[in-house]
C-alpha cells in the first residue's frame, strides 16, 4: 500500500497550490505512483489522508477520476471516540455513498476495538455490509423508569458475540410504546419496574422480571442460531 498524508505533504506542492490542498495531495500520491511503476511495480493500493474532512473527500473524488488503482480510505488522526466516529462517518459516508474506496480503516484516539465497530457500523449504514446485529435503542423520555443507558451498552456488548445473525435488536425504555416504537427490530426488550417485556417484530411475547431482561434477550438470540 502507498500512502500519503496530508501533514507530510511536499514543500513545492504546499508551494504550488498555495497550501495543503485536496490537489496537492492527489499530485502528491499520483506522481509516486508513476514512480513505482517506472520500476515496473503495480501492484498497488492507494491510501490518501487528511484529518480535514472536506480535504479529504475532495481528495478521493479527485483521484478517483484518474486512477484505477484500488484506494484505502479513511480520515486520519480524526480524533477521540465520540469526534473521531462523527468525522469519519461524515467522510467516509460521503466517500463511499459516490462508490468510491475498496478498503477502510477508522482512526480514533481509543481502544482499536472500537475502530472496528465503527467501522462495520458505517458500512452497515450504508448498506455495504450485511450481516451482524445492528442495536436500535430509544433515546429515552419522561417514561424511562430503568437504566436504559447501561441496558443498552451490556446489550451492545452481548451481541457482539452473534455477528454470524443477520437482525435487529431493540432496547426500549418503557413498556407502553416500546413495543409499537420497537416494530422493525426482529426482536428486543423493553424496560419496565420489576418487569419488563421480550418483544419480537412490535409483539410481545412474555414478560419478564427486570434483572433478568438481558439473559432472556441472549436465549432467544441463541435460539436464532
Ligand atoms: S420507548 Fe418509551 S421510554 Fe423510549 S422514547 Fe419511546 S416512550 Fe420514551
Amino acid at each position: 500500500m502507498w500512502g500519503v498524508n496530508s501533514g507530510s505533504l511536499e514543500k513545492n506542492l504546499i508551494e504550488k497550490y498555495g497550501g495543503v490542498t485536496a490537489e496537492g495531495i492527489v499530485e502528491s500520491a499520483l506522481n509516486k505512483v508513476r514512480m513505482i511503476e517506472e520500476m515496473d511495480y503495480g501492484n498497488l493500493v492507494i491510501s490518501i489522508k487528511s484529518s480535514d474532512v472536506l480535504m479529504c473527500v475532495k481528495a478521493h473524488e479527485l483521484i478517483a477520476e484518474r486512477t484505477d488503482y484500488p484506494l484505502h480510505v479513511g480520515i486520519t488522526e480524526a480524533g477521540t471516540l465520540i469526534s473521531g466516529t462523527i468525522k469519519s462517518s461524515v467522510g467516509l459516508g460521503i466517500i463511499l455513498h459516490k462508490g468510491i474506496g475498496d478498503t477502510i480503516r477508522v482512526s480514533l484516539t481509543g481502544d482499536p476495538l472500537e475502530e472496528v465497530k465503527a467501522a462495520k457500523t458505517i458500512l452497515r449504514s450504508l448498506g455495504l455490509k450485511r450481516g451482524g446485529v445492528e442495536v436500535i435503542s430509544c433515546p429515552t423520555c419522561g417514561r424511562t423508569r430503568i437504566d436504559l443507558i447501561s441496558l443498552a451498552n451490556q446489550v451492545e456488548d452481548m451481541v457482539s458475540a452473534y455477528d454470524h445473525l443477520d437482525i435487529k435488536v431493540a432496547v426500549m425504555g418503557c413498556v407502553v410504546n416500546g413495543p409499537g416504537e420497537a416494530r422493525e427490530a426482529d426482536i428486543g426488550i423493553a424496560g419496565g419496574i420489576g418487569e419488563g417485556l421480550l418483544i419480537k417484530k412490535g409483539e410481545v411475547i412474555r414478560k419478564v422480571p427486570e434483572e433478568e431482561l438481558l439473559s432472556a434477550l441472549q436465549e432467544e438470540l441463541m435460539k436464532m442460531q
